[in-house]
């Protein structure tokens, strides 16, 4: 059986309570409405935009704050005095919540608000593993960073806002060199391993900003928002020789690359054809190097 809990932090009156809204709405009430209120979704957000509109009516509320170790919302401009909770179900940490305001909680509120974070507990859960499972079907297993999907999804988000804002944005297409050939002589294990390690060299050696993900077999895509040409082939080469010096014992791992800057209202299906182009001619003319598509906007 589920232990729903909800373990108050900080929720005692701070000062005593002068004028407390008589009219909360009963037990029954809420048992009426919330559940459904929170049932609407499976978003995080929603979940969580249903539930405060439903308490703010009730409490007024200066701020209302939920986190969790990947996930914050937040909404207001935090108040003086504060409720803390932190949500439970069978000793799983939830999420912590707070509610400010400058007029102090009175008793009846605070058990008000505990009962409706009750009817939080359940729709909250199910919507965090919502949310990992979405977060999963967006990541390669083997390198822990974004797949194909995830680079169709975040990509084609960052091109429109370079468009919008007439910003310039490059696109790397890297290319392990003779990948079949490791794998033959040194075993497939090998071959993860060395994948693992160049994601890792590659996430390293790009910007938080900068979008990462593996594009198939070995070959990775990585997009650099509001990076010149100039820029991106600095960037690349640098990427190159990082892997290039990567410590692999007998191993010796080169890269290909193929890069390409956006031009006007280019989608990212055109964007990578070009740096594929380019990708091809760096096979061609012997490996190990980055070939650059010159046009730009
Ligand atoms: P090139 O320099 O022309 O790119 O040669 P290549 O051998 O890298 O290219 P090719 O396309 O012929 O071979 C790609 C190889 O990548 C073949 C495949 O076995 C290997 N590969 C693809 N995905 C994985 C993987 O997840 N793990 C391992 N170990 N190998 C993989
Ligand atoms: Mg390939
Ligand atoms: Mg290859």
């Amino acid at each position: 059986m589920s232990q729903p809990q909800v373990l108050a932090l900080h929720a005692v009156p701070s000062t005593p309570v002068r004028a407390t809204r008589l009219a909360l709405r009963s037990p029954m009430e809420m048992q009426l409405q919330l559940p459904s209120l929170l049932g609407l979704s499976l978003e995080r957000d929603v979940i969580l935009d249903q539930f405060l509109s439903y308490i703010s009516i009730d409490l007024k509320p200066a701020s209302f704050d939920v986190q969790t170790s990947h996930y914050h919302f937040t909404q207001g401009k935090a108040g003086r005095h504060r409720a803390h909770y932190q949500l439970k179900i069978d000793e799983q940490y939830l999420a912590e919540v707070q509610l400010t305001r400058n007029r102090p909680f009175s008793d009846a509120e605070l058990s008000w608000l505990e009962q409706a974070l009750a009817y939080l507990l359940v729709p909250w859960r199910h919507a965090c593993a919502y949310a990992q499972m979405q977060d999963l079907a967006l990541q390669d297993s083997l390198t822990g960073i974004g797949n194909r999907r995830a680079l169709r999804q975040q990509g084609e988000r960052l091109l429109k806002t370079a468009h919008r804002h007439g910003r310039p944005c490059s696109l790397l297409l890297i290319d392990i060199d003779h990948f079949k050939r490791i794998n033959d002589e040194h075993g497939h294990e090998r071959g993860d391993q060395a994948l693992q390690l160049i994601a890792r060299c590659l996430d390293q050696g790009l910007r938080s900003s900068d979008l990462l993900g593996r594009w198939g077999g070995e070959e990775f895509v990585a997009l650099l928002p509001d990076t010149h040409l100039p820029g991106a082939r600095i960037v690349a080469e640098r990427l190159r020789q990082a892997i290039a010096e990567l410590p692999l014992g007998e191993l010796k791992i080169t890269v290909s690359m193929g890069l390409a800057t956006l031009i006007a209202s280019e989608d990212l299906d055109n964007l990578i054809k070009r740096a594929d182009h380019m990708l091809y001619r760096a096979k061609g003319e012997g490996r190990d190097r980055v070939c650059t598509d010159t046009r730009e906007a």
